[in-house]
């Protein structure tokens, strides 16, 4: 199976009762040769709304925040862990998270990615691979709402910059 094949299963996905919140799941999007992962909690209204991840206003945050580290969105795989939005947005509760990380899983190990980037504590429990430089972070929404946030989210994506340079550079040589 490959990840757009993947991404098609996902999409179908009747696994939990958070697909009867109306919109569909949303896999995530980027290159299959992508390098990078980002990780965040679920899709909002908007996400599932349009199917694509972080394009709400904490993706607009996200976004400004690549563009000045000089990382094209584009080259990411961006994603959550929980692939459907929440009833009132609320967090995802534990069963939820269970239920929907072997989609997760499975898309990681299709991947392969060299650092991924956990927004957030539910990202942070995802099951980390000895292969895999984890980076954790705070979500982009609670980095716009807090200043102190901010600045430690704004600093992890300085560093990041180093990966996605490294990352661009082995694309190139491989
Ligand atoms: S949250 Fe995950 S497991 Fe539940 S229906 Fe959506 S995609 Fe399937």
């Amino acid at each position: 199976m490959d990840i757009a094949e993947l991404n098609r299963k996902i999409s179908a996905c009747k696994k939990c009762t958070l697909c009867l919140d109306g919109g569909s799941p949303v896999p995530g999007e980027g290159p299959p040769d992508a390098g990078i992962m980002l990780i965040g909690q679920n899709p909002g209204a908007e996400e599932a709304r349009v199917g694509r991840p972080f394009v709400g206003r904490s993706g607009k945050y996200l976004d400004s925040v690549l563009e000045k580290n000089g990382i094209r969105r584009d080259r990411l795989f961006i994603t959550s862990v929980v692939k459907c939005k929440t009833p009132g947005n609320r967090k995802p509760a534990p069963a939820e998270i269970a239920t929907c990380m072997p989609c997760l899983l499975e898309q990681i190990k299709l991947l392969k990615p060299r650092t991924i980037v956990l927004m957030g504590e539910v990202a942070w429990k995802t099951p980390r691979l000895e292969s895999i430089r984890y980076m954790e972070t705070y979500h982009p929404a609670a980095a716009m709402r807090f200043p102190k946030i901010r600045e430690r989210f704004e600093e992890d994506f300085k560093k990041l910059k180093e990966y996605y340079d490294q990352a661009a550079l082995s694309r190139h040589q491989g």
